[in-house]
């Protein structure tokens, strides 16, 4: 049923991928909330996971258990299948080689490894690292603390009122004092996709290398990191459909080879003296301690789910989506999106004139519907457009056209509430 003005795309567009059939994948979005069915627009936030990742980590604890690396047993051996497995499954989706993937907490852990392994021993007074305006905290806050300790500054490539990165301004800022450029591929605020080849292309003519902060384009966009031509990429894989606590750097060989550890531990070495250690090759050099072996079985099931799909896939339909929501929410007096790039993912930020942002999503709870307030983590993005807070609805494959009729609708009412 679709009641709003904007009718939905034709049924079936592409008529290969039943996403009614998909949905149902997902147990979570069968629940209740508030007594209405739960509509959850917060996938920039986290992604719901499908059964399949649910039963990869339950499998995990009740039939393969044990360490890895360390264990010469069944269960050690199958437990370091599954989780070299998650390497290499990763290492295909993002069109990479499988020992250029550090596997991480996240994307948080994977650009502090950059920061730590990489920058902090390079720097040094007067140099600089160029980000954007539109970074989440994780692309910022760990340069400002290398710079702290090195005397190196932070500069910003500005953006358009609409959200996009002024790509000349960028450009010029690249000059000689920048020893790293780190930009989003994707704006987990403003849906902005980045021309991160562009962006490459300009870093390598420059020998300056380019960390892209992938955290909202892996889990929505085809991804081909040796076409892309950047130096280091990182992802996150609670935002893919995979466990929270799961993540992994992709970096270029040359600078994993030539990057100290950042942790020191059990599983990173080659050798252990008093006089001295030597480490493991990459990436096991990078990867200290007892890993989150359960949920990097998940994020292996995770990854093997979305490439069913497949994302090309899974990027037209958001897309509609996209279109939909847009159209349906312009059409809400008084309603402000923020974030108006072309080709931009399906993630909307937006304001009502009068309305606080978290008062709205506070009552749009009640009413079963999950969405963001506030800063999103990115409060340079929100000095810019001069408002402490914004609403996020983003959305996912699994999302449907009636659910955003039901976000509408849901406005109306609580609009109403609150006059
Ligand atoms: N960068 C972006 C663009 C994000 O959206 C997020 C998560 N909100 C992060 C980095 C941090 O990811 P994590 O907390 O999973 O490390």
């Amino acid at each position: 049923m679709n009641t709003a003005a904007h009718p939905a795309p034709a049924a079936g567009k592409d008529s290969r991928i039943d996403w009614a059939r998909i949905r149902a994948d997902f147990p979570l979005l069968a629940r209740r909330v508030h007594g209405k069915p739960l509509v959850y627009l917060d996938s920039a936030n986290t992604s719901q996971k499908p059964a399949c990742v649910i039963e990869a980590v339950d499998r995990f604890y009740r039939e393969h258990n044990a360490n890895v690396s360390r264990a010469v047993h069944q269960l050690g051996s199958e437990s370091t299948a599954l989780y070299e497995g998650a390497r290499n499954k990763l290492a295909a989706f993002l069109g990479a080689h499988r020992n250029e993937i550090v596997l991480t907490s996240g994307t948080t852990q994977a650009i502090n490894l950059v920061a730590y392994s990489y920058a902090l021993p390079r720097l040094k007074a007067g140099d600089a690292i160029l980000v954007t305006t539109m970074e989440h905290h994780a692309n910022i806050v760990p340069w400002q603390l290398v710079c702290e300790r090195t005397g190196a500054h932070l500069k910003v490539a500005p953006i358009t009122e609409s959200g996009e990165l002024i790509v000349e301004q960028f450009v010029e800022a690249l000059g000689d004092d920048v020893r790293l450029a780190c930009v989003t591929h994707v704006s987990n605020v403003l849906g902005t996709v980045n021309p991160v080849k562009e962006l490459a292309r300009e870093c390598r003519r420059r020998g300056i290398p380019l960390l892209i902060d992938g955290s909202q384009a892996a889990p929505h966009l085809p991804l081909d990191i040796a076409a892309i031509g950047c130096d280091f990429y990182a992802i996150t894989g609670h935002k893919m459909c995979g466990p929270t606590g799961t993540g992994a750097l992709w970096a270029k060989r040359e600078h994993l080879e030539a990057m100290p550890p950042f942790l020191g531990g059990g599983e990173m070495i080659r050798e252990v003296k008093f006089s001295g250690t030597t480490f493991a090759d990459p990436p096991h050099k990078f990867e200290a301690g007892t890993p989150n072996i359960a949920g990097f079985a998940g994020l292996g099931a995770a990854v093997e789910y979305l490439q069913g799909i497949g994302m090309a896939g899974i990027a037209v339909r958001e897309r509609e989506l996209l279109e939909y929501a847009t159209h349906a929410l312009e059409g809400v007096p008084g309603l402000r999106i923020l974030g108006t790039a072309p080709g931009k993912a399906a993630v909307i930020s937006f304001l009502i004139d009068g309305v606080h942002a978290h008062d709205l999503a506070t009552l749009l709870d009640q009413e079963g519907i999950a969405l963001r307030s506030g800063h999103h983590c990115a409060h340079p993005l929100m000095q810019f457009y001069g408002v402490p807070a914004t609403c996020r609805a983003s959305l996912a494959f699994w999302n449907t056209f009636e659910e955003i009729d039901a976000l509408v609708a849901a406005i109306a009412r609580v609009r109403k509430l609150l006059a």
